[in-house]
């Protein structure tokens, strides 16, 4: 059976994953990361799989002409199917009511795209939601197994820059933090289930042979690998210390990053084995100056612990990145300056600014439905300084702030004309994303849509 993975414009991790175990079940699998050429290379495909990690793909027309072109191709060949899987199959009743698809593959994949493939539909598996009689059917998702085969990794796939890394690698799944914009935990669950290092090993060996010369350990805190296994609840330090050397034999060390860490979750040994075995670069996540605005985003920490990170990696020479989330509901104009302060004094390596995206089903979603337009930043026209240029609250407060790092970097950068065009352009393009997806998510108010539920 023949089946093609679309993963739009990036080959990612999870996309190579499902690759590698459809492969191992003896499909014959073809992955590609072009949309726009996608029904040539599906004209023969029996199933494809839409692995889809933004909501903004559920309006990108690329994506969605693509998915009625297979499925009006399809009544002419048979039983081809077309299914959706990744981040976004966290709010299947979204995806079926934007994309003409067949079903989506609800939460870790591993297993149940397996079961689909071989036997079609049924609510006998776990983790699928598809539509019967005009009603969405949504059977239980079930975490996959940690082990599996090695990843279909494309043969271009040295030629992919991910935030400078070729690809991502996962160590672990799960996260014990609840950020109130984030999906990780609601996705992967709140216990931590790690991988061994020789299986870890041996794919970032695999992906060394075809090509890859950077890596980056993904998404959630990195030193929460094997959390859980020692009897304190805190980091595994011994395990996590040896997971980057062990990493960095086989890629050398300045080919490694660990790019995001909870402040919580670092110290001193932490970030010496940062500093001695990878890149040396600590990315956390500040999001705000505001205690009040921290604890409106369910951080679990304070602006206190936040600056303690940052000084701590510091001294230990270690470079911090920050990112930052302006737009968030609540935040006021003080609490916006409160931001700006503590990036006048923390002095950071580098510092990455977003608006405030309401995933569905998280309870940054829930808090944007239920505040009117008037007082959602995303949507108030800015009347201060930046007026003339007829932006949102949200998106002058993105490229203030996104301006004002760039002067209070450890090495500031100079002010050009081309980095101001450029700020401008990405703030304006984030502001219409999450205003979009926000309309996307008011329209599915109350239908079903997971944000709703609580
Ligand atoms: S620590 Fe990171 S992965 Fe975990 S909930 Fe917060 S943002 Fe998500």
């Amino acid at each position: 059976m023949k089946i093609v993975i679309v993963s739009p414009d990036l080959y990612t991790y999870g996309a190579m994953v499902i690759g590698g175990v459809l492969r191992d079940a003896g499909f014959d699998v073809t992955l590609t990361k072009n949309p726009d050429a996608a029904t040539a290379t599906a004209a023969d495909a029996d199933i494809v799989l839409l692995s889809l990690y933004s909501t903004l793909h559920l309006l990108d027309e690329r994506i969605r002409n693509f998915a009625s072109a297979f499925r009006s191709g399809s009544a002419a060949h048979g039983d081809r199917a077309i299914y959706v899987g990744g981040p976004i199959s966290a709010y299947p009743e979204i995806v079926l009511g934007e994309l003409d698809v067949d079903a989506v593959i609800v939460g870790e994949g591993e297993e149940s795209t397996v079961e689909l493939l071989e036997n079609g539909i049924s609510e006998d598996i776990s983790g699928i939601a598809f539509r019967s009689d005009g009603e969405i059917v949504t059977t239980e998702p079930k975490p996959a197994r940690i082990e599996r085969p090695l990843p279909l990794i494309p043969a271009d796939i040295g030629s992919q820059s991910i935030r400078g890394a070729n690809t991502y690698i996962e160590t672990h799944r799960g996260c014990i933090g609840a950020c109130g914009f984030c999906q990780v935990p609601k996705f992967f669950g709140t216990k931590i289930r790690s991988r061994e290092i020789a299986d870890i090993i041996a794919e970032i060996e695999e992906f060394k042979r075809c090509g890859v010369r950077r890596i980056a350990i993904s998404g959630g805190t990195s030193s929460l690998y094997q959390y859980g296994k020692s009897k304190s609840k805190s980091v595994n330090t011994g395990a996590f210390i040896e997971l980057l050397q062990a990493i960095a034999r086989v890629m050398g060390p300045r080919n490694v990053s660990v790019p995001d860490i909870r402040v919580d979750y670092v110290s001193e040994e932490v970030l010496h084995a940062i500093h001695d075995f990878t890149m040396g670069w600590v990315y956390y996540g500040i999001e705000s100056g505001s205690d009040e605005m921290l604890k409106a985003m369910r951080k679990g920490v304070d602006s206190e612990r936040n600056i303690y990170a940052i000084e701590l990696a510091q001294q230990c020479g270690v470079k911090v990145g920050g990112s930052f989330i302006v737009g968030y509901p609540e935040e006021t104009a003080e609490d916006y300056e409160m931001t700006k302060g503590l990036i006048e004094e923390t002095f950071l390596d580098d510092v990455f600014v977003s608006i405030a995206e309401p995933i569905p089903g998280t309870h940054l979603s829930e808090l944007v439905l239920a505040t009117d337009d008037s007082e959602n930043p995303t949507f108030m026209e800015h009347v201060g300084e930046y007026k003339a240029l007829k932006l949102t609250e949200s998106e002058a407060r993105c490229f203030d702030l996104t301006l004002h790092a760039q002067m209070c970097k450890a090495v500031p950068s100079i002010l050009t004309d081309q980095l101001y065009q450029a700020c401008l352009a990405d703030s304006r393009q984030q502001g219409r994303d999450v205003r979009a997806v926000t309309r996307l998510l008011q329209r599915y108010r109350g239908r079903g849509d997971p944000s709703n539920e609580q």
